[in-house]
């Protein structure tokens, strides 16, 4: 069978868009709200010749569209939704956004991740160019390896997160 591979990460960080590339069909919704995904949408694709399943994760429990939400409860959703999504995967791609920086939410799922023996590669999006590739320095403070800088938009490194990826299978 085919390794399963968890797309992970907050709301908005281009999660989806990755997921859109990588199916070649516009079946993941993406929009401006945080929290739009509401359930798990899988797809298939393949990588240097290595067939796999991307899950995109729900944005749903991470209660990121409620602004009235306790941070404890905020705190909670994000850690549970993560580990929902390593349970059923083979390896992980954690997406961070290089613009936004790093935020209290990645620091959650960092944890968690940092927790599991399963390989994650660890995704600096929105890295829309060479000069916005120092945007993911800053993550090596997550304990997670390596950030590669990469643009869902733009097509930009996302070969080298999905070699990455596939070397770790
Ligand atoms: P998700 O909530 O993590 O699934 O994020 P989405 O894929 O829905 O994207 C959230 C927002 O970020 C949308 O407005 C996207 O168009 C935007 N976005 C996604 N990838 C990129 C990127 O590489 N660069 C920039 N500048 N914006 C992006
Ligand atoms: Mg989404």
């Amino acid at each position: 069978t085919k390794p399963i591979v968890a797309l992970v990460g907050r709301p908005n960080v281009g999660k989806s868009t990755f997921f859109n590339r990588l199916i070649g069909e516009r079946r993941a919704i993406v929009e401006d709200m945080p929290g739009t995904t509401r359930d798990r949408i899988y797809g298939d694709t393949f990588w240097n010749g290595r067939d796999f399943t991307v899950v995109d994760t729900a944005g749903l429990l991470f209660g990121g569209d409620d602004p009235n939400l306790p941070v404890a409860e905020m705190s909670r959703r994000t850690r549970e939704q993560a580990n929902l999504a390593i349970e059923e995967a083979d390896a992980v791609i954690f997406m961070v956004d290089g613009r936004e920086g790093m935020t209290a939410a990645d620091n959650e799922v960092a944890d968690v991740l940092r927790g599991t023996s399963k390989p994650v590669v660890l995704a600096v999006n929105k890295c829309d160019s060479v000069e916005r590739n120092l945007d993911a320095v800053e993550f090596y403070a997550l304990n997670l390896g390596e950030p590669i800088p990469m643009s869902a938009f733009h097509s930009l490194g996302t070969g080298d997160v999905l070699d990455r990826l596939v070397e770790a299978f």
